[in-house]
Order: structure tokens, then sequence, then C-alpha cells
């Protein structure tokens, strides 16, 4: 998978792409990731990529120029499957989405700043919309940096355990069970014995059923959802 990032501050991937799983995934080859700094692609010779709005007192907006000079000259070396703008309004990232983007070739995602971009971008250039939440960011960085994450660890090769992403939350309708490690006792909290029995069988009607009760009380709608799927 290749992702081209569009941003007017590339460092501020430093630290997401640069540990753990996404590193490791980019040394592997798993994934590649561009980051291209919008400023380049401005015409102006101060590098300029905001304007005033139309609508006065409103704050700045992202140009069209170097927003389209970028993409144009991405899309003249591959073609891409979405070209993405990370928006509050845009559809929310859940894992079903997650999933479904996991599996394309080639993507770029369009950071936005200030008051947004404008809106003839959205029309004409970007292909899909996504909002890490119902809640608003300074710029589309830290959001491109979840969804990144969140592709990236799904891809095989990524994670150690290649079966580990299929058992975590949300990827059967369900939130995952508690987890515990050594030691068994600590200040007398203990593991759950069930645990401790070396019954596999027992092992996975207990997990099963510890999914079932944390999804029914932190997220019911999922719940409910999975009541209706399996009746
Ligand atoms: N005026 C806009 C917010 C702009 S915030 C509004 O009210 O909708 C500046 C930029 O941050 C946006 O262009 C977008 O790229 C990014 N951003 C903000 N909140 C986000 C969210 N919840 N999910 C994804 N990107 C977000």
């Amino acid at each position: 998978m290749r992702i081209d990032i569009i941003t007017i501050f590339p460092e501020m991937f430093e630290g997401p792409f640069t540990e753990s799983i996404i590193k490791r995934a980019v040394n592997k080859g798993i994934v590649a990731i561009g980051l291209h700094n919008l400023r380049d692609y401005s015409t102006d010779k101060h590098k300029k990529v905001d304007d005033y709005s139309f609508a006065a007192g409103a704050g700045m907006v992202m140009m069209i120029e170097p927003v389209d000079n970028c993409i144009t000259h991405l899309k003249s070396q591959r073609s891409y499957d979405e070209v993405i703008y990370m928006s509050p309004d845009g559809e929310l990232l859940e894992q079903p989405l997650c999933n479904r983007l996991s599996l394309v070739q080639n993507l770029i995602i369009l950071c936005g700043h200030y008051k947004g971009i404008d809106e003839r971008i959205r029309e004409h250039l970007i292909t899909k919309e996504i909002s890490i939440g119902n809640y608003v960011l300074s710029g589309g960085e830290l959001g491109a940096a979840v969804l990144v994450d969140s592709l990236v660890r799904l891809i095989p090769g990524s994670l150690n355990d290649e079966t580990s992403a299929l058992s975590d939350s949300f990827q059967d309708g369900l939130v995952s069970p508690p987890v515990y490690t050594r030691p068994r006792s600590y200040k007398s909290w203990d593991v759950p014995e069930i645990l401790l029995s070396g019954n596999d069988l027992k092992i996975s009607e207990w997990k099963m059923e510890q999914a079932l009760k944390r999804t029914e009380l932190r997220r019911p709608e999922m719940f409910q959802k999975l009541k209706k799927s399996s009746s």
C-alpha cells in the first residue's frame, strides 16, 4: 500500500510514523508513506497556501491551486483509489471503513487547516471525506495519523501475530474481553481463576461471555445490532 499525505506541517508526522508498528511496516516495505509539503506546490513567491474567506470575518481558507497542483503531480505518477480529505463532517472513521480502506493500493490524504479548504476542492478533487470524531481539531494531521495507523495495522505482516488484529475490539461487532498478565496476584488483586485453569474451551467461553457483557454495558447500540443480526 502507498499513502501520500498532503500537509503544511510534514514534521507533525514524525513520531507517529517513526515509531512502533508503522515504522516497522515501512521498514518491511509493507507500506510506503509520502509526505508532501503543500507550500512546495504554491506558485506564490511567499509560498502562500491560504487566503481570506469570501465570507468576511470567517478566517482563512486553504486555496485551490496548490492543492490541485499537488494532486495533479501525484496522479501523474500513479492512479489512486481514493483522494481523502480529513474533515469533521466527513464519514465517521469506524472499523468497517478501516477494514475496507486497508485493502486498497494507493491513497491520498489531504490535511486541512484554518477554516478548512475551498469548497471547490471538495467538489472536484476529493473522493472521500473522513472524520475521526464529532469534535474539531486544529488541523487534519492528527486525524490523518490516526487513519494511517488504523489501516497499516490491518495489513498482513504489520503485526507480529497476524491474527491479533482480527481479535481486536469491533472486528466481530464486540469489544474485547479484559486481558491479564503476570503476576497472578498483585496486592491481592487476583487474575480470574478460570484463566489459570488451562481449560481452553472454558477460557474461550469466558472470553466470549465477558466480551458480550462489556459490549452491552459500553456500546449498547452495537449490542442491539448484534442481537438483531443473530435473531
Ligand atoms: N471550520 C471547520 C473546521 C476546520 S478545522 C468546521 O467547522 O467544520 C481545520 C482542519 O482540521 C479541517 O480542515 C480538517 O482537515 C481538520 N479536522 C478538524 N477536525 C477534524 C476531525 N474531527 N476529523 C478529521 N479532520 C478534522
